[in-house]
């Protein structure tokens, strides 16, 4: 049988797109990790670039800020008679084209309206189109006319009542299937997670996701501490200034209160706990059905938001409210009387609850692809935002190992998921990586700074880091054939250059504190088996231009206890590691896609984690290599590219 190809095609303005993606996306690999190919696209992120960025921006604006303004614009989209009308998608369809032709997909899946438009401007005859093409639609009861104003082979909706509009709407019933919202397989496979009922002396579990926009924040969560039993979890997302604060509030409540930051967990907070209460956006209302955690809607965006709420209050799977008083109103009604009204919503929960839902869309995805005709390999990749080469096969018979052990998700500052960032590497035929997050320091200025805007692991998601790394690992290997390793990069941040260090911390098995010294946090990483590395430790000419000397002027005392020095990062080449001889590795310090264009380490050893530290450590066999665009650099890599100048220090340098 050959493999079904599947184009995804998602938009980043609200939540719900781009989780429907990815949730589809693993439960296709999930379910068929052979005989499926799946890709990803943001097709407005691909064919705008930063125009892209910045309607986003303005969306969550106007959502913040002037939501009846939002609201407003919304009606008018809704009244123009298509979307190609309220706008010039010229662009947008030349982008679908070229990604159509490179793919030649079996399957296009839209999580987004616009595309169906798109596509029915490509394919004006519906015979034509080469593949089928499905929409899941990921708002529920108020739908925008857009998602069905232009032809599908078929559409997913969440519920009945969903399906309902769209015969309405007029689209043929036999062409609706209600397959639930795709949630994270994950609320599947963990399902036999069981909360205790909130009766007698049982704990009753609330999880509050924090919004924007947030008033008396603080004491709303004071005033449902003050009820009975209950204990808090609070999401409070990237704002960590904000989760200082209720941080020192909240602190006399002790184990009552549980504060996270932003989290790739939800499906085991929301199977955990009894009531979540948060925003209506498409994802989370969904997410909560499917664990059957009743919900309490305390904001919602007008517009694309509203049918979520109503869906929540219609079908009485929790209840909406306005302002603190109704949040702490509705919380109590919900567990008196031995929790009568919280065990009626649960109920309702139960009979609408489709954890599976992805795998179902899964499932059909691949059987049309598979009724379609095969078609060849995807041929390369051509679209913007995703370059580099195709699927690439797992390892070959010993060749040199393309490494990268210097890279960023956004646990810190980088652009991409731990899992984005795997595929991105696996689909360019890297055999080991490392994911290294920054952890500052909490007793250094910068550190306290650099915690503040949300750009470092917190203490508090450092468990949760190296488990979802450990997860992504096994799945990397399974579908690249790629090592990915945990790692640190441990910012020692002081106000100048010379007082500043970043420690790599390459290969881990569990947290080290940040608050240690250098020499400490060294023998830490070496007690796990670990690889401490000096990262970018000499001047560089890049565009941050924010030097580190700190272990470079120091060198007498930290040459001996690491085990490497980066001799280059990302574009910038330190020729005095070479010339004193040190140890050495390149990486590219990733924090976004263009960064993988950089320089990279080639070990030659075999393609086993401890093998690839020891060689490291000896530093024999290494080399450094360029990695560029359009290059087969991962069949050569012991050649230059001929249009890379004359490095400073050995562009190849084998020790
Ligand atoms: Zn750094
Ligand atoms: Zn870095």
């Amino acid at each position: 049988m050959c493999a079904v190809k599947v184009l995804i095609l998602t938009a980043s303005f609200g939540d719900g797109h781009n989780a429907a993606a990815r949730n589809l996306r693993n439960a296709l690999e999930r379910l068929a990790p052979e005989d499926g190919q799946v890709e990803v696209l943001d097709l407005l992120e691909a064919a705008y670039g930063r125009l892209n960025h910045l309607a986003c921006a303005a969306y969550l604006g106007l959502v913040r800020h002037a939501p009846s303004l939002w609201r407003t614009v919304y009606q008018l989209v809704d009244a123009a008679p298509s979307l190609s009308a309220a706008g010039s998608w010229s662009r947008l369809r030349r982008t679908l084209e070229d990604v159509l032709a490179a793919a030649q997909p079996d399957v296009v899946v839209s999580t987004y309206p616009v595309y169906a438009d798109v596509v029915a401007e490509l394919y004006r005859d519906h015979a034509e189109r080469p593949f089928q093409f499905v929409t899941i639609v990921t708002d529920s009861l108020t739908i925008h006319s857009a998602w069905y104003q232009s032809p599908s082979d078929c559409w997913c909706v969440a519920n009945e009542a969903t399906a309902e509009v769209l015969v309405r709407g007029g689209v043929p019933s036999d062409r609706v299937a209600v397959t639930g919202f795709p949630v994270s397989p994950t609320f599947h496979d963990e399902a036999g997670v069981e909360v205790e009922e909130p009766v007698g002396g049982a704990a009753r579990r609330i999880l509050y996701m924090v919004n924007t926009g947030r008033p008396k924040l603080g004491r709303t969560l004071e005033e449902l501490l003050a009820l009975p039993r209950v204990h808090l979890t609070v999401a409070v997302g990237r704002d960590s200034e904000l989760r200082s604060r209720l941080h020192q509030r909240l602190d006399a409540y002790g184990d009552r209160v549980r504060l996270l930051g932003w989290t790739n967990l939800m499906p085991r907070l929301l199977l955990s706990h009894h009531l979540v209460i948060g925003k209506a956006g498409g994802a989370s209302v969904q997410e909560a059905i499917a664990a059957r955690c009743p919900m309490i809607v305390n904001q919602t965006i007008p517009g694309q938001e509203e049918g979520n709420a109503r869906l929540i209050a219609e079908e009485g799977f929790g209840c909406v409210v306005d302002g603190r008083r109704e949040t702490i109103a509705a919380v109590e009604r919900a567990f008196s009387d031995r929790a009568r009204v919280w065990r009626e919503w649960r109920e309702r929960m139960t009979q609408a609850s489709r954890p599976d839902a992805a795998y179902r869309i899964a499932e059909m995805v691949l059987a049309d692809g598979r009724d379609g005709v095969c078609k060849p390999l995807f041929r390369g990749w051509a679209a913007g935002a995703v370059g580099g080469p195709a699927i690439v096969s797992a390892s070959s018979a010993s060749r040199p190992l393309l490494c990268d052990f210097h890279t960023h998700t956004n646990y810190s500052d980088g652009k991409l998921t731990v899992s984005e960032l795997v595929d991105f590497y696996g689909r360019h035929g890297f055999d080991c990586i490392c994911v290294t997050d920054h952890l500052a320091d909490p007793r250094r200025v910068i550190g306290k700074l650099s915690r503040l805007s949300g750009l470092t692991l917190s203490p508090v998601q450092v468990d949760e880091y190296f488990e979802v790394i450990a997860r992504e690992a096994r799945r990397a290997w399974n579908r690249y054939g790629m090592i990915v390793m945990t790692g640190i990069e441990f910012n020692k941040d002081g106000c100048r250059a010379r007082s500043s260090a970043h420690l790599l911390g390459i290969g881990l098995n569990e947290p080290i504190p940040a608050n240690l010294d250098l020499p400490e946090t060294i023998a830490r990483i070496h007690a796990q088996g670990g690889l401490a590395v000096a990262s970018h430790p000499h001047v560089m000419k890049s565009e941050w231009g924010k030097n580190t000397l700190y272990l470079w002027e120091n060198q007498e005392t930290f040459a001996p206890l690491l085990d490497a020095w980066e001799i280059a990062n990302r574009e910038n080449i330190f020729s005095p590691v070479a010339l004193k001889r040190l140890p050495f590795i390149a990486n590219s310090d990733f924090h976004k896609p263009k960064h993988i264009y950089s320089w990279k380490t080639v070990l030659d050893c075999s393609k086993d984690p401890e093998a690839i530290k020891e060689c490291v450590r000896r530093n024999e066999r290494v080399s450094i290599t360029l990695y560029r665009r359009d290059r087969q650099l991962r069949h050569e890599p012991l050649s230059l590219p001929l249009d890379v100048p004359e490095p400073v220090a050995p562009g190849v340098a084998v020790a």
